[in-house]
């Protein structure tokens, strides 16, 4: 089964990538540039080699905070719309001259549940996806924070990019997904509590023993932690798409692990 996913990682053409906040930015709330540079350099290489991406990237809330300075997630909705709404401009702009050095073309798509919900705004974001691939434009996927609205949260919102990026994977019916972390993959405990804690090579089947294995950390940045990575991985194998979970400090590691390398965290496909 391993050998068979390995194969397919190495042979996979649509790929979509997911980074998080911690990861694009410097702990201060500043934007990592130079590894979001090694990001864009990373992707590129792998359009040059035809292979198609989708990028969902998150950081507009997290850059907005460092933009104004802020060192903590503020709780008022309005506050964190007017955030993210600064901060998906900034982020854009940067990816926009960073993929440009590279002579590749970018495009944001921003999302909210029912865009996938509903059967005629899903279609037409399937055909969004499908025309910006066929021109080998590279898709940047948010949540679309700025109109979701805390009344109706669960109803609009993915809640957290690495749902919206396994959902986003269904949709395009991608080969792989690989969502890059601030963590090498999925430990057998917490390993900032635990130093003995292991890394967790292969997961042929998600269930209960390796649900336990998950906390509920995450950053004051970002919103995402292993119980939401794993939400990615049941929706992303159920629907045939195997899923990595690897680390992000250097985003050159995507080329490694379209080798095939043993990196990270794979969640088979079912
Ligand atoms: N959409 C949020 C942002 O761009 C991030 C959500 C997440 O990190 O899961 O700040």
């Amino acid at each position: 089964m391993e050998q068979r996913a390995r194969v397919e990682i190495t042979e996979a053409q649509r790929i979509v990538v997911k980074v998080g906040t911690s990861t694009l930015t410097h702990q201060n709330g500043k934007m990592n540039l130079a590894r979001m540079d090694r990001l864009a350099l990373a992707i590129s290489e792998l359009m040059n080699g035809d292979r198609e991406v989708i990028l969902v990237s998150s950081g507009a809330i997290g850059v907005g905070m460092g933009k104004f300075n802020l060192t903590r997630r503020p709780l008022g909705m309005g506050m964190k719309q007017a955030l993210a709404a600064v901060g998906q401009c900034e982020l854009m702009n940067i990816y926009s001259r960073l993929f440009a050095t590279y002579n590749h073309t970018v495009a944001q798509i921003l999302l909210t549940k029912t865009d996938v919900d509903d059967d005629l705004r899903r279609k037409n974001v399937m055909n969004t996806f499908k025309s910006l691939m066929e021109f080998g434009v590279l898709p940047i996927v948010n949540e679309n924070d700025s109109v979701s609205v805390d009344e109706i949260k669960s109803m609009m919102m993915f809640g957290d990019n690495d749902t919206l990026s396994a959902v986003v994977a269904k949709l395009v019916s991608a080969d792989l997904l690989i969502i890059l972390s601030d963590i090498d993959g999925l430990y057998d405990s917490n390993p900032k509590e635990n130093k003995e804690s292991k890394l967790i090579s292969v997961v042929e089947r998600l269930d209960d023993s390796i649900r336990e294995c998950a906390g509920g950390a995450g950053t004051k940045r970002g919103t995402g932690g292993m119980v939401t990575k794993l939400h990615a991985a049941e929706i992303a194998t159920k629907a045939g798409v195997n899923m990595i979970i690897a680390n992000g400090s250097d985003p050159m590691i995507l080329l490694d692990i379209l080798e095939g390398k043993d990196i990270g965290t794979l969640f088979i496909r079912q």
